[in-house]
């Protein structure tokens, strides 16, 4: 544990302060400071390294109403699913290339903790990768069968501390995503959360509790992205999170959570953050590894990447592009 000194505020990471990190936050004077300590820090604990996923958005069905995402149930889209037996093919494939794939979809009761143990165990079976599933909130039971079939991690962003806001969003409470968190952590898979930055209505004492909630919860992976407004959501004409906002944050959890995976998050990367990113705390990127007929249909915000590049080619752009940077994709 470390004490870091940023003009006049002080961060204790032992006994971080709301208060503290919140006047850090509104603070530009010291962002250098705070960037460079970041760095140190990743770097102390990850070297050069760079942690590349691949990640399969296998359905863009949702039931969920969140009033900022793109796929949210009201939204008159086309839709689509990938069938098991695609999902399983497309999954090892991304194996050959990433270590780690990632299988992520809107919240589609359609795939029954049944099918999802299916598709993981085939996975497994077949790919030496680690699974991590983000599929939204099911019960126990659902999550214990993923996990029993070999599901590794989870990721589950509990995407703003402030429960009155998080209900305006959701019209759900904020209390059921946290205990779906604590599920997976209990059933041992290896949770991820995170959070938005610039959400409408939230200040920098709600950035400072979504900080020291991701501590309390224990995750072991954090994605901290901007709020990108979507045009035809219910919020679709508020102004989009800061990048440079989000940058300090992520700095942030990187000395607050020296060990956590951060990976620059692909709405910071859409904002153009994603060197910045990586040369002030985050250690991971996840690159599509979505079949190119559905990547432009999973529409949560503007501007996401949706080339159709070979997976193997753009691993190697990737490489290239951090090796200029002085890190190595693993
Ligand atoms: N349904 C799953 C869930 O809720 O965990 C995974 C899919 S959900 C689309 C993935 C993430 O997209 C959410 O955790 C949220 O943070 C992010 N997201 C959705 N809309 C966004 C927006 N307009 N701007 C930035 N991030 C957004």
């Amino acid at each position: 544990m470390a004490k870091y000194e940023f003009g006049k505020y002080r961060l204790d990471t032992e006994k971080p302060d709301a208060t503290a990190i919140a006047a850090i936050l509104a603070d530009g004077s010291t962002d250098d400071i705070l960037f460079a300590a970041a760095n140190a820090v990743k770097a102390r604990e990850y070297g050069n390294l760079v942690f590349v996923r691949g990640i399969i958005e296998f359905s863009n069905y949702c039931r969920c109403s969140c009033a900022y995402c793109g796929l949210n149930a009201g939204m008159k889209m086309t839709r689509y699913r990938m069938t098991p037996d695609e999902l399983v093919e497309a999954a090892v494939e991304t194996a050959r290339v990433y270590r780690t794939v990632i299988l992520q979809s809107g919240e589609d009761l359609y795939y029954t903790a049944d099918m999802l143990a299916d598709i993981v165990a085939r996975i497994k079976a077949r790919a030496n990768c680690a699974v991590t599933l983000s599929i939204g909130e099911r019960s126990l039971e659902e999550y214990k069968k993923i996990r029993e079939a070999g599901g590794d991690r989870f990721l589950l962003k509990h995407e703003t501390a402030d429960a009155a806001l998080y209900q305006s969003l959701h019209g759900v409470l904020l209390d059921s995503r946290l205990q779906a968190q604590r599920m997976l952590k209990a059933l041992g898979f290896e949770l991820g959360g995170g959070f938005m930055v610039g959400l409408p209505g939230q200040t920098d004492m709600t950035l400072a509790n979504d900080l020291l909630t991701l501590r309390r919860e224990g995750v072991v992976m954090a994605g901290i992205g901007p709020f990108i407004a979507h045009p035809d959501t219910s919020i679709g004409q508020a102004a989009d999170g800061d990048a440079h906002k989000t940058l300090k944050v992520l700095a942030l959890a990187r000395l607050l959570l020296p060990r956590c995976h951060l990976p620059s998050t692909t709405a910071l990367n859409v904002k153009g953050g994603m060197k910045d990113a990586l040369l002030c705390g985050a250690n991971v990127i996840m690159q599509k590894a979505t079949p190119y007929e559905y990547r432009k249909l999973y529409d949560i915000y503007p501007g996401r990447d949706a080339k159709d590049v070979p997976l193997k080619e753009q691993f190697e752009e990737l490489e290239q592009r951090l090796a200029g940077l002085g890190l190595r994709a693993e």
